[in-house]
């Protein structure tokens, strides 16, 4: 057996990054997980919703995190179509008015620890892929994220960590030009307080934004964030 696991490993270098399924960089099954609308409020920003792909839990949560923290990049191309699926299935993206996209910042410690700006080339891979399918879309990485010190983070707790960064974010570039609608999109949402301060730097910088799109949602029940306020009863799980 293992000598046909060798044999296997030399045949299919990789598997599904979310249930190892050989020969897939995301297989079927796992996409389909991933097809998904679970919208919620967004935070920050009334009336707004910010719509994920799939929920934040077995094979969805095993490929983010092997795209985003073992440094699996072909899982760009993959995320990146089901990212363009829900802008078309909420409407983000809708053949009329332009859509601006704006990636939540990578922080700088997690830039040196990933070697990039992981939810940008996301985003722009993304836009890419709504242009390709005859939407006008664009990724316009305005936001960026302060300098967050490595070591007092680390040994504060969650709550803390969110207060330490709230304010943090800012708009990089002067905003001009941007056309359209303007969506968020971030990698996971776990309290939504990311995606308020995003919301609040645009707010500050006269830009509205309509919504935000993420790759998943971490389910409510059982999390320690909900008192963050981002839940509402209604969160509709597919
Ligand atoms: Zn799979």
């Amino acid at each position: 057996m293992t000598l046909l696991r060798d044999v296997a490993g030399l045949l299919w270098p990789r598997g599904c990054a979310g249930c190892d399924r050989p020969d897939e960089v995301l297989c079927a099954r796992c996409r389909a997980l991933m097809s998904m609308t679970v919208e919620r409020p967004l935070a920050g920003r009334e009336g707004a919703a910010s719509a994920s792909c799939g929920v934040y839990r077995g094979p969805v949560r095993h490929a983010i995190l092997s795209w985003k923290d073992h440094d699996d990049a072909e899982c760009d191309g993959p995320f990146a179509v089901l990212l363009a699926d829900l802008a078309v299935r909420c409407g983000a993206a809708d053949g009329g008015a332009p859509l601006t996209l704006v990636p939540a910042p990578s922080s700088t410690a997690s830039m040196r620890r990933r070697g990039r700006a992981h939810m940008r080339d996301l985003t722009s891979r993304t836009a890419r892929e709504l242009r390709r399918r005859g939407y006008d879309a664009r990724c316009v990485p305005l936001l960026r994220n302060g300098a967050v010190g490595g070591k007092s983070v680390e040994t504060t707790g969650a709550s803390q960590r969110g207060e330490r960064i709230r304010g943090r974010i800012g708009v990089a570039t002067a905003a001009t030009g941007l056309e359209g609608r303007v969506f968020l999109t971030d990698d996971i949402v776990t309290t939504g307080s990311t995606l308020r301060q995003c919301v609040a730097a645009l707010d500050a910088a006269g830009i509205v934004v309509s919504g935000a799109l993420t790759l998943a949602s971490v389910p409510e029940r059982g999390d320690a964030d909900t008192a963050d306020g981002a839940f509402a009863a209604d969160t509709t799980m597919p």
